[in-house]
Parts: C-alpha cells; sequence; structure tokens
C-alpha cells in the first residue's frame, strides 16, 4: 500500500467475539417504532394516521426536501400510534408504531427494477431516493444526493468495508456470506457514475471474506479489491480516501472535490437487493457484542425492532452493564432505554460492563500531546478541551474545532482520561449557537 493518513490509533478489535458467527433473521416484534428522523436531512412527516391498515415496503412519511429520504412501513399490520417516542438520540422524535399482524404482506409498489435498471441506469438514482436508502455504515447521508453529486465529477468510486470499529462485524459478515449481493449492487452503482472501475477497500482482518471477494474477482476488471492494513479511523471517509488514493480533501470540503465517492459495503447490498427485489431499505444487519453480551452474533433485523429483542436474541446480559451502545466503542451513542428501535443506520448494539469504566474523577492534562499525535485531523484535542471549559469560541474557531470527526483517537490515547469527545462536541455546539443567525 502507498499510502497512509496521519494519526490514528490500534485499538483491540474485539471482532472475534462475533466475527464467525453468521448472519441469523430475527424474528419481527409484535409492534415496530419507526421514527420520521433516521437520516441526515429534513425529518419526515408521517403520511400515515392511527388505525390504517399498512404493508410492508410502504411509504409512511415523507418530506419535500432534497436532503431527505421516504421512511417506510417494515412490517405489515395496523397503525397503533403517530406520536413522538424516545429515539436512539435520547430525544422524543415524531414516529409511526405499528402493530405487525404476521402476515408480511408486500405493498404493491415492492416489485423488481432490474429491466428499469437495465434499460435506463440512471433511474437507479430516483430508485435509491424513494426507497430510503442512505449511508448505512452509520453516517445516515442520503445516497441519492451523495450520488447526484459525483456523476460526471468523480473519477474514482470506493467502497468501504474497512469496517475500523471494534466489535463491529456486520459488513465483514455480509461480504462473506453474501458476497455477489455486494458486488452486484457495486455494478449498479458502477453504471449509474459511468465508471470503469471501482475499488473495494477492506481492512485485512477480515482474511475469510477477503479469500472470498478474490475468488469472485480473479479477473474481473471492473472491481479492484484492496486489502488494507488495520488501524482506525481508517473507514472514515476522509481517511479512506486518502490511504486508498493518496488524495486529501480540503478542510470543509467533500470527496466529490477530490474526485471521490465513497460508499458503504453495506449500502450496495441494500441497493443490489432494492433493484432485484424492490424492497426499500426496511432491513439490515446488526452486530450485538461486547463483553456485557451472553452470546455475541449478527443479527438481521427490521428497522423499527426495539433493542431490547436484540439483546435477549443475544443471549442477554453477562454481568453488570455499564454502557450500551449504538454503534462501535468508538463514534457511537450510549442509549439509557432498550425500548428504543433500531434504525437504518445501526450497525451494531455493544455492551460493557460497569469493571471496563475508564472514566476517572478529576481528569487532569498531563500535557503528553499524545492525544496531538493520535488525532488524524491534524487537530490539538488538549487545548480544544481547555477553550471549550471557558468558552472560548474564538479560540475554538482559530484552531479549527469543526473539523473534528469525533472519531475518539485522541480521548482513547490520554492517560489523564479528559472527556475530550465530549468537550469537542459541545465546543461545535457553541461555535454553532454562536454563528450569524442566516
Ligand atoms: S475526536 Fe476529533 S479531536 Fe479527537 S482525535 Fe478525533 S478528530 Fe481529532
Ligand atoms: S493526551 Fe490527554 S493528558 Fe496528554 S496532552 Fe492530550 S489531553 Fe493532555
Amino acid at each position: 500500500m502507498r499510502h497512509s493518513f496521519y494519526g490514528g490509533i490500534h485499538p483491540d478489535d474485539g471482532k472475534r467475539l462475533a466475527s464467525s458467527s453468521p448472519i441469523t433473521p430475527l424474528a419481527a416484534p409484535d409492534q415496530v417504532i419507526i421514527p420520521m428522523s433516521m437520516h441526515i436531512g429534513a425529518a419526515c412527516t408521517p403520511t400515515v394516521q392511527k388505525g390504517d391498515t399498512v404493508k410492508v415496503g410502504q411509504i409512511i412519511g415523507r418530506s419535500d426536501a432534497f436532503v431527505s429520504v421516504p421512511v417506510h412501513a417494515s412490517v405489515s399490520g395496523t397503525v397503533a400510534a403517530v406520536e413522538p417516542r424516545l429515539h436512539p438520540n435520547g430525544q422524543k422524535v415524531m414516529s409511526v408504531v405499528i402493530d405487525n399482524d404476521r402476515q408480511d404482506t408486500m405493498d404493491e409498489s415492492v416489485r423488481s427494477h432490474v429491466e428499469e435498471v437495465e434499460a435506463d441506469p440512471k433511474c437507479l438514482l430516483n430508485l435509491i431516493k424513494e426507497n430510503g436508502i442512505v449511508g448505512m455504515g452509520g453516517a445516515t447521508f442520503p445516497t441519492h444526493v451523495k450520488l447526484s453529486s459525483a456523476i460526471g465529477k468523480a473519477d474514482t468510486f470506493i467502497i468501504n468495508a474497512a469496517e475500523c470499529e471494534p466489535y463491529i462485524t456486520s459488513d465483514h459478515r455480509t461480504l462473506l456470506e453474501h458476497p455477489d449481493e455486494v458486488l452486484d449492487g457495486i455494478r449498479y452503482v458502477l453504471r449509474l457514475l459511468q465508471l470503469p472501475k471501482a475499488i473495494l477497500a477492506v481492512e485485512g482482518n477480515k482474511q475469510d471474506a477477503i479469500a472470498g471477494l478474490k475468488e469472485k474477482l480473479a479477473g474481473a476488471g471492473d472491481i479492484e479489491l484492496q486489502v488494507l492494513r488495520v488501524r482506525y479511523p481508517q473507514g472514515a471517509e476522509k481517511q479512506l480516501i486518502q490511504t486508498v488514493t493518496g488524495r486529501q480533501v480540503p478542510p470543509g470540503g467533500l470527496p466529490a472535490d477530490v474526485g471521490c465517492v465513497v460508499m458503504n459495503a453495506f449500502t450496495c447490498w441494500s441497493v443490489n437487493r432494492m433493484v432485484k427485489t424492490g424492497l426499500p431499505a426496511v432491513e439490515r444487519v446488526v452486530t450485538v457484542s461486547g463483553p456485557g453480551i451472553a452470546a455475541p452474533t449478527n443479527l438481521l433485523c427490521r428497522v423499527g425492532t426495539p433493542v431490547k429483542e436484540l439483546v435477549e436474541a443475544a443471549g442477554g446480559f453477562s454481568g453488570e452493564t455499564d454502557k450500551v451502545l449504538m454503534g462501535g466503542p468508538m463514534m457511537g451513542s450510549a442509549i439509557f432505554d432498550l425500548s428504543v428501535p433500531v434504525l437504518r443506520g445501526t450497525n451494531g448494539v455493544l455492551v460493557f460492563l460497569a469493571d471496563q469504566n475508564r472514566a476517572k474523577e478529576n481528569p487532569t492534562c498531563i500535557r503528553c500531546g499524545r492525544c496531538v499525535e493520535a488525532c488524524p485531523m491534524h487537530l490539538q484535542p488538549l487545548y480544544l478541551y481547555a477553550y471549550e471549559r471557558k468558552s472560548d469560541v474564538a479560540g475554538l474557531n482559530r484552531l479549527n474545532a469543526t473539523d473534528c470527526i469525533e472519531c475518539g483517537c485522541c480521548a482513547y490515547s490520554c492517560p489523564g482520561r479528559l472527556q475530550l469527545v465530549q468537550a469537542i462536541r459541545h465546543a461545535k455546539a457553541l461555535i454553532k449557537s454562536a454563528a450569524p443567525k442566516k
């Protein structure tokens, strides 16, 4: 490999807990809770009412905004409520609650799109939007927006299968068990982008999946497999672009500014399934793992399934729980109520035990500089922390606090155990509230 990015860390990846556990379909729950906001961009407005009958794949919420995607029913049944419900972000968010009739009746709109996409590859863009496909690696940015800005501009299409977050193995298992579906999804997008070749970037800790992909891609000229040395946060978009191409996305810039477009591997799987079967983004693979889970596993779940059902399916807790995270241990967020639902971007539910809590009372900076060495965005986390304590917005702006990608490398490296990411997240909120209103 010729390129690398600055900083980064090598945490214990913990992937051995779930990496050999096959993807198992989880029975749909009696009731799903589907928030109208599961993506970056405008929230949807519900298009159904309490008492309505709905079918799988039916649109139940939409917005007219370009940066948004419709929301679909993941089960068939009756709408039990349209009201604010607790979201994994800790807020109450308008949601459609559906009592499952266990018939899995498909909406009439759920049909194969193979012929139309083969006749006109450009129609894929609108299909991706209408079927609610967003960045499934956790970013949840609407895929049609990303692809619109790349068509005719990007010369390099990268598929992100780095899956650098510790413990998470959902992309790994998808690549291992469903390589053809991922590769076909990549090829559909390649035709839309009118590019001759894609680069599938996988970290080297997925050797079984890599062996299968090498076999599938032997002699194929349209998808190049790149095996990357394991390093966190390699799956962050800017860092991945630099590793794969050597190009650096400028501060505040987008991948398209350096001719790149990046899509997550599971998103490609979702595109393929949508084209072939017509099913929108109503299911996803979730890794349920961590030292606090009795039987770590990978589950194929309906969007809207309460997290507690995933925890039960993975054997429940294995000890005194300290925290439950949605997403990885580095960039995921804590959830405090297991009734919250799985979202389109949920790639993991991780549980940690009380004896693994690294928090320290009165954390102190010893000026060791490790956070600066670890920061892949060339920031100075110790000073960002100091300015945030003083609410010094000018200082935070001077040190480019908004460039922080909240990867957690600084906090992981800090011997003083300062809550650096929380402080920088708050710093960004201070900057936003101090900015002149448009
Ligand atoms: S969380 Fe932000 S400041 Fe800390 S290492 Fe990552 S990018 Fe740098
Ligand atoms: S790593 Fe922690 S202790 Fe060291 S300089 Fe950074 S904030 Fe201070």
